[in-house]
């Protein structure tokens, strides 16, 4: 199919949730994309942040077909190798006990809130179920986690929403405090906030939650959906800020590229959601396992290493271009957001580079750059030359 047939039918049977660029991608290789008519596109996108190794990475392919063909799918009532492999994996490199796997970012937040309600409830029985979270926060769009995202605009249609959820000031520990109460059971936070416009929290900040948690009992909820598996040079951006949440919840590049998702917990929440309180169908699927522990084994420290190189490269040759309509930029290894200058506005500038080569994304008001985190030095360089070509006066 061309291109125009492909927009044509997305158009007409593909409800109208998204606003899509009008590119229809056929295939991948490395950090770019190409259509169908062969069209090449540099990606800083990465599926929003999912295709950590890029797109035709052998080693994830080979993970991915081998499995397929021994087994593609079984429930959770069984036991399989890749998923066990991968919770231990990920239990050893962050100091987390345990895991629960489930599908999407949105989900595997809905099982964080669940147990710490649990948690909450098991101890200290009814009337102690509000989270905290952060103004400007995302969570995911599932009733709950619409609920559980700071941000105004996210809680309209859907009536009613789940109750429970109270929200402070980033960076505010008095703001914090004042939102307390004793009905609190958690305090759910992204160390970076991503859709939000790539706002990183403080440390001292942070340490300060942590403490804040520990002191009242609340269970300390970090949403790494975005920031997890190495995209901000480290795996999980929480070993940054020298924490450890009692659990932190991962989605997007996990699988590289296939859904999966999950939870870790501390020793202190391994056993609060027991038998029969919690479960997803496809939850650790072994296909997606499989391409998970690729994932792994490809972003060892030096891989990790250079995931903070690149990212201050490319943030440098940013700065260094000194566009009109580009502010200063900031973030963590490769996610990186840049402020987007009065009378200019992030969409227009994000299609005027799609159309000469380069896909980027916007947050907030900004605009946010989340390439394969085996983005080349080269296909940097490319995308730097693209910016400064189509956004120089
Ligand atoms: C993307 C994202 C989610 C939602 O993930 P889905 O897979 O779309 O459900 C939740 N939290 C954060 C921080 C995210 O970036």
């Amino acid at each position: 199919m061309t291109s125009q047939e492909i927009l044509a039918l997305t158009d007409q049977y593909i409800m109208h949730t998204y606003g899509r660029s009008p590119i229809a991608v056929d295939h991948g290789e490395g950090a770019r994309l190409y259509t169908p008519e062969g069209r090449e596109y540099i990606d800083f996108t990465s599926g929003i942040g999912v295709s950590a190794l890029g797109y035709g990475n052998p080693a994830w392919l080979d993970a991915i077909n081998a499995q397929a063909k021994k087994l593609g799918h079984i429930s959770n009532l069984f036991y399989t190798e890749p998923a066990a492999k991968l919770a231990e994996i990920l239990c050893k490199r962050t100091g987390e006990s345990c895991v629960f796997f489930a599908n999407g970012g949105g989900e595997a937040n809905e099982g964080m809130i669940k147990l710490a309600r649990k948690y909450s409830f098991d101890k200290y029985g009814q009337g102690r179920a509000t989270i905290i979270t952060l103004q400007n926060s995302f969570h995911g769009r599932t009733i709950t986690t619409l609920k559980a995202t700071g941000q105004d605009v996210f809680h309209n249609y859907f009536f009613p929403f789940t109750e429970g959820f109270r929200y402070a000031e980033a960076n505010d520990l008095d703001a914090l405090k004042a939102a307390a109460g004793n009905d609190v059971c958690a305090v759910m936070v992204e160390l970076v906030q991503g859709e939000g416009g790539v706002l990183p929290l403080d440390k001292d900040y942070v340490q300060a939650v942590e403490a804040l948690c520990a002191e009242k009992d609340w269970l300390l909820l970090v949403d790494e959906v975005q920031t997890g598996v190495g995209r901000t040079g480290t795996l999980f951006a929480f070993q940054q800020y020298d924490i450890l949440p009692d659990v932190a919840s991962f989605a997007k590049g996990i699988a590289g590229g296939l859904p999966m998702s999950g939870i870790l917990a501390n020793e202190k929440c391994r056993n609060v959601l027991g038998p029969g309180t919690h479960a997803t169908t496809f939850g650790a699927n072994p296909v997606c396992a499989a391409a998970g522990l690729a994932v792994q084994e490809t972003l060892d420290d030096a891989f990790l290493q250079e995931v903070q190189e690149k990212g201050a490269y490319l943030r440098n040759g940013i700065e260094a271009l000194d566009l009109p309509c580009f502010g200063k930029t900031r973030g963590l290894g490769l996610m990186i957001g840049i402020a987007v200058k009065d009378g200019y506005t992030n969409k227009e500038i994000s299609a005027k580079l799609a159309e000469n080569g380069l896909l980027v994304l916007t947050a907030g008001p900004g605009i946010r750059l989340l390439p394969p985190l085996a983005v080349s030095k080269e296909e940097i360089d490319k995308g730097l030359a693209i910016m400064a070509e189509t956004l120089k006066p």
